[in-house]
C-alpha cells in the first residue's frame, strides 16, 4: 500500500488514523503485536526500531533476550479488527549488538535469504507458491463422532425418526460428505464470503472458497499464487482475517490439523513453481505430466528430504494425527498425477504452461509459513543441484491409489514420519541442504529443535489421552 514514509504519513492524516500497530512474527509463526499512538510515529521508528523481549517469542535465551524490531512499511494495511482507526504493519527483527544486524533466526529474514540464494544460484529468479487454507469452523452443529464408526450410523438412524428440535438432523452435512456442499447445508458460506472480501480488500487475491469433506463445517479458502515471502506474509494475514472474522460472527476457526477424531484433517497444501526471466521453468510438454527436468529434480529433492522437511511443514504433535490413511492426507513419500494419497501431486488440469506446477500435500496450518516455504525451496534447490531423479530413486510416479496397493508394493514406498519426535530426529540427521547460502543457520536449527522439545513435547508427551484411558 505504501512505498515511502511520506505516503504513510499522508494516509494517516487524511484518514484520521489514531494508532499504529506492529505485528511481530514469533518462532512458531504467530503474530504478536504492539501499538503506538499515530501521533508518536516518526521516521526514527524505521531506523532505530522498538525494543522487545525476544525470549517470550521463542527466539533469544533469557540472558540475552533484548531484541529490536523495525516495521516494514510496504506491508501496511488498515486493520479492520481494531475499533480505533489503526494501520498495522509487519516488522523485521534485529539483534542488539555492535553492528545492529538482522537477527539470523527471524523467519522473514530466513525467507529473504532463501529468495536471494535462489537468484544467486542462477537456477531461477522467483519461487512462486500457492497455499490452500483448510480449517474447521466451530460452535456449529456437528455429528456426534464416536470412536466406533457404527455409533455414528446408529445416531443418524435414530435421528431420522426423532424430529424434536434438538435432534433435528435437517440440512446437516453428511458424515465425510461435505466436499463442495451446497446451500443450505453449507451454513458458513456467508462467513467465508466475508473473509474473502476482506482479504481482497487487504491485497490478497482469493481464488475461491468452498466447504471441505469434514461434516462439522470443515472449509477451505484458496488464494492466488505469488512470491514466497509475500505469500508467507499473506498466510499470516489470512489466518488473522479468518480467525477475527469468525469471531465477529460468533464462531471460532481452527487450523489444528486434526481437531476431530474420525473426521478429515485440515492441511495447508502448497503449490509451487519456479520462474526465470518471468517464465515458468517447470513446464515441458514432453516431460512426465508436462513437467520439465528442473521440476522433476525439484520433486526429487523435496522427496529425498521429506522426513526432515516435516519438522518445519508439520511441526506439531497433532500434525501426525492427520497424516493417516483414509482421509486424503498423504502418508507416503512418493509423487503422482491427480493422486491425493501421495505427498506430491501434479494437478492434471493446469492448461496454461505458465501455471504448470505441483503441490506438496503434507504441510498443515501449524507451520511457520516462512520456515516451511524456505525449507521446501532449499530441498528443491538441492534436488536441482544434485540432479536427484525421482523416477530413478523409485519415488514414483504412482498413478494409483496408494492405500489400495498390495502389501508387497506398499513396502517399496517409504512412509512419512509418524510423529513430531521422528521428524525432529530426521532433521537432526539431515539439515545440510538448509544451510546453503546461510539461509538457515545451524544455531537456528538447534534452537528450533530445542524449542519443539522443551516447550511442546515435554508438555504434551506425558499427558494421558482419552484413548489410553479406554485401552489401559
Ligand atoms: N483435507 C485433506 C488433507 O488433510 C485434503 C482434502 C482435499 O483438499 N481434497 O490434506
Ligand atoms: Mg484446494
Ligand atoms: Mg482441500
Ligand atoms: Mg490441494
Amino acid at each position: 500500500m505504501f512505498k515511502t514514509y511520506d505516503d504513510l504519513k499522508e494516509f494517516i492524516q487524511e484518514n484520521e488514523i489514531k494508532m499504529i500497530d506492529f505485528k511481530i512474527v514469533t518462532i512458531s509463526g504467530k503474530w504478536n503485536h504492539l501499538s503506538i499512538p499515530a501521533s508518536r510515529l516518526s521516521e526514527k521508528v524505521f531506523t532505530d526500531g522498538i525494543g522487545f523481549d525476544g525470549s517470550s517469542y521463542g527466539y533469544a535465551v533469557i540472558e540475552s533476550s533484548d531484541m529490536v524490531f523495525i516495521p516494514d512499511l510496504t506491508t501496511a494495511f488498515v486493520d479492520p479488527y481494531c475499533e480505533v482507526p489503526t494501520v498495522s504493519m509487519i516488522a523485521n527483527i534485529y539483534e542488539i549488538n555492535k553492528k545492529f544486524d538482522r537477527f539470523e533466526g527471524d523467519p522473514r529474514y530466513i525467507a529473504e535469504k532463501a529468495e536471494k540464494f535462489l537468484k544467486e544460484s542462477n537456477i531461477a529468479d522467483e519461487f512462486i507458491v500457492g497455499p490452500e487454507y483448510e480449517f474447521y469452523v466451530f460452535d456449529h452443529i456437528s455429528y456426534n463422532v464416536d470412536s466406533n464408526r457404527q455409533a455414528v450410523d446408529i445416531d443418524c438412524f435414530e435421528a431420522h425418526w426423532n424430529t424434536s428440535a434438538e435432534n433435528n438432523q435437517g440440512y446437516k452435512v453428511r458424515f465425510q460428505g461435505g466436499y463442495h456442499a451446497g446451500l443450505p447445508y453449507d451454513s458458513t458460506n456467508d462467513l467465508r464470503s466475508d473473509m474473502c472480501l476482506r482479504l481482497e480488500e487487504m491485497g490478497v487475491p482469493v481464488k475461491y472458497h468452498h466447504h471441505e469433506v469434514g461434516s462439522a463445517a470443515q472449509v477451505e479458502i484458496e488464494v492466488e499464487l505469488g512470491e514466497m515471502l509475500k505469500m508467507a506474509d499473506a498466510t499470516l494475514l489470512a489466518k488473522y482475517v479468518i480467525k477475527n472474522t469468525a469471531m465477529l460472527h460468533g464462531k471460532t476457526a481452527t487450523f489444528m490439523p486434526k481437531p476431530i477424531y474420525g473426521e478429515a484433517g485440515s492441511g495447508m497444501h502448497v503449490h509451487m513453481l519456479l520462474k526465470k526471466d518471468g517464465h515458468n521453468i517447470f513446464f515441458d510438454e514432453n516431460g512426465y505430466s508436462g513437467l520439465s527436468k528442473e521440476a522433476m529434480f525439484f520433486i526429487g529433492g523435496v522427496l529425498k528430504h521429506a522426513p526432515s522437511l516435516l519438522a518445519f511443514t508439520n511441526p506439531s504433535t497433532n500434525s501426525y494425527k492427520r497424516l493417516v490413511p483414509g482421509f486424503e492426507a498423504p502418508v507416503s513419500i512418493c509423487f503422482a498425477t491427480s493422486n491425493r494419497s501421495s505427498v506430491i501431486r501434479i494437478p492434471g488440469y493446469a492448461k496454461n504452461p505458465e501455471k504448470k506446477r505441483f503441490e506438496f500435500r503434507s504441510s498443515d496450518g501449524t507451520c511457520n509459513p516462512y520456515l516451511a516455504f524456505s525449507a521446501l525451496l532449499m530441498a528443491g534447490i538441492d534436488g536441482i543441484i544434485n540432479k536427484i531423479d525421482p523416477v530413478k530413486e523409485e519415488y514414483g510416479p504412482y498413478d494409483v491409489n496408494i492405500y489400495d496397493l498390495s502389501e508387497e508394493e506398499k513396502k517399496k514406498i517409504k512412509g512419512l514420519p509418524k510423529s513430531l519426535d521422528e521428524a525432529l530426529d530426521a532433521l537432526k540427521g539431515d539439515y545440510g541442504y538448509l544451510l546453503r547460502g546461510g539461509v538457515f543457520t545451524k544455531q537456528f536449527i538447534d534452537s528450533w529443535i530445542n524449542y519443539k522439545y522443551n516447550k511442546e513435547l515435554v508438555k504434551i508427551n506425558p499427558v494421558p489421552t482419552p484413548m489410553e484411558f479406554q485401552m489401559y
